[in-house]
């Protein structure tokens, strides 16, 4: 049985938000890419595509998956943690075109040419950056060396600031059929503090344009707990954007973390909200949008009943990528760009964060993966755990056992045993025949996910283990 999330009277516990709500894994891969080593290189990822390659299973099988990474930005955001360049010099975009042509018909090579994609997106930094001839000049790269499929899913992340309808217009001509805002905010006061300033009207117009022009999915990025933002300035925020019907939302939570990402330096701790706040901010928008007609489609991520997101939520479809919820099997992922992530087969990869680095190897016609992971029996287990949970709301332990060959009560003892916890709180339900998340549940997956990351489990029992000795 799947959970309905959306049959929850659109009230949580502020409690269970405060003990819940805490930061944790997004579970778009498993492992997380903080546990990816250096171990796996450029030779390893070669491995794993001719392994592929053999194999079959990118022969006429199953259609791949393709990311770029666009890292150029021209302003500064100051809550950003992404990997990208500010930069307003645009002539330094047609090198890296250069390198992104390089890499890959270096992919190609070991994969063979025109194997069939039906997921591209275009991520970032700011794609739009691109100027339309790049933009162009981008896409027929990859039209030559993949064949993309004509009903794919094309989408790409738009800074409202860099486009106007001429240049939505032209990337529907270059074939995006999904593009997703980066809002965050609309109250001034925010958009002042956090450096993006965007008014409504700018937004309102792009997203008008946007329908007109038949996007077919149109997503809005959202961020609760940033600086100067109150329950009252939020709650206008949900209500002009939910007014303004995109076909989904995201909503993220602010992690302020200074030390580790340097633009974050120039947000004054005192201008955040503090810990009830926080809380109150991200009640309010799940309030907000389900009051509006939105399905809630677990991990702070919303979608109108007619998304295809909610219709494959509804059917047990759902499936996680790097970009977080989609309706494709989440197959192989073929990663271009500065600091992009892969999956291939059984394999995670990711390419050097370093421009110059990333544009000097393939200079040298050197791929510049340079970490990644090739995953045990036990992580191709916990993720289809973990996956399962996620997408599913639901682990049936006959088909885990079928899968990996494992007594699925035995092996996982231990969690099982701090589910108990949450069966309490009544966030999970357990019985002779799997795990099953309840509807209030689904609005907590992700700490009831982490119950299986070993790696997170080393890490507490690490901690635990300091502080009894
Ligand atoms: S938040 Fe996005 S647009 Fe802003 S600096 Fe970071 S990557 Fe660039």
């Amino acid at each position: 049985m799947l959970t309905e999330p959306n049959t929850l009277a659109p009230m949580i516990d502020p409690e269970l938000l405060r003990r819940f709500s805490q930061g944790g894994p997004r579970y778009t891969s498993y492992p997380t890419a903080d546990r990816f080593v250096e171990a796996f290189g450029a030779d390893q990822y070669l491995q794993a595509l001719a392994q592929r390659s053999e194999g079959g299973a990118l022969h006429g099988g199953e259609p791949l998956s393709v990311y770029v990474h666009i890292p150029f930005c021209e302003s500064l955001c100051y809550y950003c943690a992404c990997n990208k360049v500010v930069t307003r010099q645009h002539n330094r975009a047609a090198p890296y075109l250069d390198a992104l042509e390089a890499e890959m018909a270096l992919q190609v090579q070991a994969l063979g040419a025109h194997r069939p994609v039906a997921q591209l997106h275009l991520g970032g930094g700011t794609p739009t950056f691109l100027s339309d001839d790049e933009l162009t000049r981008l896409m027929t790269s990859l039209r030559r060396h993949f064949a993309l499929q004509p009903n794919a899913e094309c989408s790409i992340e738009i800074d409202p600031r860099t486009v106007d309808a001429a240049r939505l217009a032209r990337l529907a001509e270059l074939g995006f059929n999904r593009i997703s805002f980066g809002v965050q905010d609309l109250d001034p006061a925010v958009q002042q503090a956090v450096h993006r300033v965007q008014p409504l009207e700018q937004i309102e117009a792009l997203m008008k344009d946007a329908r007109a022009l038949g996007f077919e999915s149109i997503n809005v990025d959202l961020i609760h707990g940033l600086p100067k933002q109150t329950t009252e300035s939020f709650t206008r925020t949900v209500r002009e954007i939910a007014r303004l019907r995109p076909d989904r939302i995201a909503l993220y939570a602010y992690a302020h973390l200074p030390q580790r990402f340097k633009p974050q330096r120039r947000i004054a701790s005192a201008e955040l909200p503090g810990a009830a706040e926080r809380v109150a901010l991200l009640a309010l928008a799940i309030d907000g949008f389900l009051e509006a007609g939105y399905d809630y489609i677990g991990m702070d991520h919303f979608a109108l009943p007619n998304d295809a997101l909610s219709v494959a939520r509804r059917q047990g479809r759902l499936h996680r990528s790097f970009q977080g919820y989609c309706t494709q099997p989440d197959g192989d992922l073929i990663a271009l760009g500065v600091s992009a992530i892969g999956r291939v087969g059984a394999t995670y990869s990711q390419n050097t964060k370093d421009l110059a680095e990333y544009q000097d190897l393939l200079a040298g016609g050197v791929l510049p993966v340079v970490r990644g992971l090739a995953l045990t029996r036990d992580d191709l287990l916990r993720r289809t755990v973990i996956m399962a949970l996620m997408c599913q709301g639901r682990v049936a332990f006959e088909s885990v056992e079928l899968a990996h060959l494992v007594d699925f009560r035995s092996y996982f003892a231990e969690e099982l045993a701090e589910l108990a916890q949450f069966v309490e709180d009544g966030l999970v339900t357990i019985d002779a025949d799997g795990i099953q998340v309840t509807p209030l549940g689904w609005y907590f997956v992700r700490v009831i996910a982490m119950v299986f990351d070993r790696p997170l489990r080393a890490d507490r029992a690490r901690e635990h283990y300091s502080k009894v000795i």
